[in-house]
């Protein structure tokens, strides 16, 4: 009989440990040992859980690259002593989380979930039980006594998603995630189905590797009719700014305005790394589908294809922070971990 995995749950704050303030009314983080008491049902899962909390737990709206390696650093520190990782992390922010995660953490062989909720644990309807529950069950789950989950995920309201597939969508429903571009890996029912085809492994051979650096030299930016020149440029001469991610529409369209797209060609001269991605919710960007984003292409403007926001900004802040990129559009366009479609 082989022994019950072992999990780590890492608390970084957000609704789920949260309690109401009784002046104000406000939502503040509490004690994470409140969380272990509020649910006894912890203790009749199949695998073994100890704990481990961040000094302050935050809310995620204060999340910084900063405690993205701090997370990364905890799972290195104790990879080899647990089977699993389960983050419980605020809903606001866990896509970008979940994302940077997926970057940093390299020939990841042992899941990594990040999960949360919309209501805190004490609250009588609360949707923070199941997601907490159920996520620590997938991060158990094993087949000939090795994870079956090999990725950074996120786990949210019955289904489990790639983590740098997710965006936010919901600031009310319970259901608040999507993953766009692919299916949910794994769906909770009476039964929990996993989607083994989706999955990703890195190569069994090679070690964790983990990536302390993230640029901070980015900005996103989200394009409108009635984008002014004297807007791009100022965003475009930002000082050390090395990356942009725009947001075009559609299929990776963009205004045609010679000032716009000679602008965008300047700072790409100037080394500036310009990703697209669509504003749209789901779908890829094609540059040069439409006469307006042929051009684009031309001023070498790089290809998000079907990346999510969330993905490409933290992208760019990794790619940004490697010494060693000889071509930074091939290393872009390339997918790393499931986090876009190769063609
Ligand atoms: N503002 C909270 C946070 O992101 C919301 C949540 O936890 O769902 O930390």
């Amino acid at each position: 009989m082989n022994k019950k995995p072992a999990i780590l749950l890492i608390y970084t704050g957000g609704t789920i440990g949260m309690v109401k303030d009784f002046k104000t009314g406000a939502l503040r983080a509490f004690n994470f040992d409140q969380l272990v008491e509020r649910i006894p049902e912890l203790h009749l899962l199949d695998c073994s859980i100890e704990t481990y909390s961040f000094e302050v737990p935050i809310d995620s709206s204060d999340m910084r690259p900063e405690m993205w390696v701090q997370m990364a650093s905890v799972v290195e520190e104790y990879y080899d002593k647990f089977d699993g990782f389960v983050i419980l992390h605020g809903s606001d922010t866990m896509s970008y989380s979940a994302s940077a995660l997926s970057f940093m953490l390299e020939n990841l062989h042992k899941p990594v979930i990040l999960t949360g909720s919309q209501l805190p644990i004490g609250d009588l309807r609360t949707d923070a039980k199941e997601n907490l529950i159920t996520a620590i069950q997938v991060a158990a789950l094993q087949h000939d006594d090795k994870p079956v989950i090999q990725e950074v995920c996120l786990y949210f309201e019955y289904k489990l998603y790639r983590g740098n597939r997710t965006s936010k969508v919901s600031a009310e429903l319970f259901n608040a995630f999507t993953s766009p571009n692919i299916p949910h890996l794994a769906e909770s029912g009476v039964n929990l189905r996993v989607n083994k085809p989706l999955l990703v492994y890195s190569n069994e051979k090679l070690p964790l590797k983990v990536h302390k650096e993230m640029s901070r030299n980015v900005m996103i930016l989200k394009i409108f009719p009635g984008i002014q020149q004297n807007v791009l440029e100022a965003i475009l001469n930002i000082k050390d700014l090395k990356g942009i991610v725009l947001e075009t529409y559609g299929s990776g369209n963009a205004p045609t305005e010679a000032w716009f797209i000679s602008t965008l060609s300047e700072a790409i001269k100037n080394g500036l790394k310009v990703i697209n991605v669509t504003q749209c919710s789901s779908g890829s960007v094609h540059m040069g589908k439409y006469e307006t984003s042929t051009e684009l292409k031309e001023i070498g403007v790089i290809s998000g294809k079907d990346i999510t926001t969330e993905a490409a900004i933290t992208k760019l802040m990794y790619l940004l922070s490697k010494k060693d990129i000889v071509d930074f559009k091939t290393a872009f366009e390339t997918p790393i971990c499931g986090e876009m479609e190769a063609e």
